[in-house]
């Protein structure tokens, strides 16, 4: 594949003192309790640069939680007023792009089911002209790199440079260990092809169950990626969406130390 991006470093947009980045929330913002309390136990543990939490959710059938909207933007600015902790959504309509910089969200994803279709892409994109903002790109549900690729291209068509990937793991036809198979070769490839992008791994999304979060994330440290976005929920069993795979601050606190990370320790 032929491609060329112009990516600002990480660095150049959030400090992490050479360590992996991490991000780390609830899956979702359910009530201004829950992000408050799930807020101040991330940053007492201390190992989290970004906060994440999801005000609009792409639930694969209708009939379950779809997000608080705008009243969970508030809460989340007043986490970030509390904590200091910036704070990272996804969006995936030019509405929710709009909301989010009103409400000064430093840094946005596009989720898994938005990266596959180039129309909706293109939307964001366009709604991102002339935005300065870090924009993270879910890879697609299915395993494509060329739609990953056309992703990162339109946003950078608009003038997006501080770019990073998010790989999540791509869905199965069939019952496997994993939620969503990582197909490795497909985030080492994207890094070949772009050495400047920063690279996250959700190992959250990957494993679908707390069991395997251990093992992926030690997998995608040892594969050399930029961080990882973790679910992080004050009380992961009564979560409204993705229970099973969520953990608390404490017990992530406690997996961040356990883990062999080169050049560092949380
Ligand atoms: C999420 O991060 O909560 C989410 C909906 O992720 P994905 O787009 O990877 O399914
Ligand atoms: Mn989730």
């Amino acid at each position: 594949m032929n491609a060329n991006l112009d990516i600002v470093p990480m660095q150049d947009w959030i400090q992490t003192n050479g360590k992996p980045l991490i991000i780390a929330g609830p899956c979702s913002a359910e009530t201004e309790e829950q992000v408050l309390e799930t807020a101040r136990r991330i940053k007492a543990e201390g190992y989290a640069h970004i906060m994440r939490a999801g005000v609009w959710k792409p639930r694969t059938r209708p009939g379950s939680f779809e997000g608080m909207g705008e009243p969970a933007l508030k809460w989340l600015v007043e986490a970030k007023k509390e904590t200091g902790l910036p704070l990272a959504i996804e969006v995936a309509t030019p509405e929710h792009i709009e909301l989010a910089l009103k409400y000064g969200v430093d840094v946005l994803w596009i989720g898994a089911r938005t990266t596959v279709n180039p129309f909706n892409v293109q939307d964001l994109a366009d709604a991102l002209k002339g935005v300065d903002v870090p924009v993270l790109v879910k890879n697609p549900v299915n395993p494509d790199l060329a739609l990953w690729v056309g992703a990162f291209e339109r946003l950078q068509g608009s003038g997006i440079k501080k770019l990073g990937a998010i790989h999540r793991g791509f869905s199965n036809a069939q019952e496997t260990k994993y939620r969503n198979s990582p197909m490795w070769a497909m985030a080492v490839e994207l890094k070949r092809l772009f050495p400047q992008m920063p690279l996250i791994g959700d190992p959250s999304h990957m494993a679908g169950k707390r069991a395997l979060l251990m093992e992926l994330s030690q997998r995608i440290l040892d594969l050399n990626y930029d961080g990882m976005i973790i679910e992080t929920h004050r009380d992961p069993d009564a979560a409204w969406s993705d229970a099973s795979q969520q953990v608390t601050p404490e017990k992530l606190g406690e997996m961040l130390r356990d883990l062999e990370v080169r050049n560092a320790s949380y």
